[in-house]
């Protein structure tokens, strides 16, 4: 038993780290099973749950869709289209002084911040123009 958690965790581990993508948890579970085919929903979610909270994982909770997690860890900035509802990895840089100045003015202890860009992705914007 201990040593199929370790399988299930590592092949839910394996799927967030090759897809380099946001995956919802459904999606994990659609990719697990292509070399897990017995493993159940259950259990995926289960090993989601145990790797978020481990920080094996992140997962982002973006308003207004469901639960999306990626197995890339350190903090960076995300765009959502509005049209097509994939999410993007943003190359920005995250801005740490943010925390620290809100830190300042409110007196309280931020622990990071997000930031969701919203709006319509390049390929959603050519189909756009191409209509
Ligand atoms: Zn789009
Ligand atoms: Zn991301």
């Amino acid at each position: 038993m201990a040593r199929d958690d370790t399988v299930h965790r590592k092949a839910v581990l394996s799927v967030l780290d090759e897809a380099r993508w946001h995956l919802t948890a459904d999606e994990v579970y659609e990719e697990v099973k292509k070399t897990l085919p017995r493993i159940s929903k259950g259990t995926v979610y289960r090993n989601l749950r145990k790797l978020r909270d481990r920080g094996d994982i992140a997962a982002l909770e973006l308003s207004g869709a469901l639960t999306r997690f990626e197995g890339r860890r350190e903090p960076h900035y995300h765009f959502v289209c509005e049209s097509c509802g994939c999410v993007f990895d943003l190359d920005e840089p995250v801005d740490h002084e943010l925390n620290a100045r809100v830190e300042k003015k409110s007196g309280f202890r931020i622990a990071y911040h997000h930031l969701e860009f919203r709006g319509r992705c390049s390929g959603c914007e050519n189909m756009q123009t191409r209509h």
